[in-house]
């Protein structure tokens, strides 16, 4: 089982976060164009995780996502990292977040993605948070070390059930490779873009169960440069030193070029299903149930 997922903020995040330039909203209207394009002509459908930010300016981009059919999940309000935010914060925003979507597509929302995949040990309650929100389903478990967040002893890297105090979330982790005795994410973000097409494609082909993940923004060219002190510690509540503001610059950056034509030509070759789709195919007695 493959399952397609795409985060969607570009809109919203352009406006708040990456300096408003007028020429990219075209752009990004334009890649999200192709990929439903090449979706429809494919018979695939995905689940998109939307903030709930784009709601108010932005709300033709999820219609025109939901109208092919696509599922719409959550990725948050404000694209704020949840390990930064209170319980009060996470909780705010995400019922922000799930009410817009909800009444702009008139269906419930019930598959969740933080920011970043920024859920781990010192945030676990956000589980609740979500069961609370009414979502049942999740994909922001990162099973490995992570700067964000991350659990790097999960014991599933493939579908289960959490169980954070009683409430119960059908958990879609990030999958897994071994690279040189190494667990590396290889279906989403900087790993999709560095490794080769043939390597993950193969291990999608070798996988019981594998999910791929991306942003606009990781698959086109950035012109942006190097982000200035001040926009690098409203984004990341970390301090905007020269040499952290560098490694982000290049981890961010590295590959980007072919990577849209490396994403177009994986669907190509693999079956990709949503979230949604997925629920229903795994028989949910037979999986792991991990308290957590
Ligand atoms: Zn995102």
């Amino acid at each position: 089982m493959n399952i397609l997922t795409y985060d969607i903020e570009e809109w919203f995040a352009e406006e708040t976060l990456y300096g408003d330039r007028k020429e990219k909203y075209p752009e990004y209207d334009q890649y999200l164009s192709q990929i439903l394009d090449i979706l429809d002509e494919k018979n695939v459908i995905g689940t998109f995780f939307c903030v709930g930010g784009l709601v108010p300016k932005y709300d033709d981009v999820i219609k025109r996502i939901a109208g092919r059919g696509h599922e719409i999940g959550c990725h948050s309000n404000q694209h704020h990292f949840l390990n930064k935010m209170s319980y009060e914060e996470v909780l705010a925003d995400t019922k922000e977040a799930v009410d817009a979507i909800e009444q702009l597509i008139g269906k419930k929302v019930l598959s969740y993605r933080a920011p970043a995949f920024s859920i781990g040990e010192s945030n676990k309650w956000v589980f609740d948070i979500l069961a609370e929100c009414g979502i049942e389903r999740d994909a922001s478990v990162f099973p490995a070390e992570r700067d964000f967040g991350g659990f790097s002893n999960f014991p599933s890297e493939t579908p289960c059930i959490i169980n954070h105090e009683g409430h119960i979330i059908k958990e879609f982790p990030i999958c897994m490779a071994n690279v040189l005795n190494k667990r590396v994410a290889y279906s989403g973000g900087g790993y999709f873009r560095f490794f080769p097409l043939m390597f993950i494609s193969s291990q999608m082909s070798k996988s019981k169960y594998a999910m791929a993940y991306f942003h606009i923004g990781d698959l086109i060219p950035e012109s942006k440069s190097v982000m200035t002190r001040e926009e690098y510690e409203s984004y990341f509540k970390e301090k905007g030193s020269l040499i952290n503001r560098y490694k982000r610059f290049i981890k961010a950056n590295l590959g980007k070029k072919g990577a849209f034509d490396k994403m177009v030509s994986l669907i190509g070759k693999q079956t990709f299903i949503s979230l949604e789709e997925a629920d229903k195919q795994i028989d949910w007695s037979n999986v792991k149930q991990v308290n957590i």
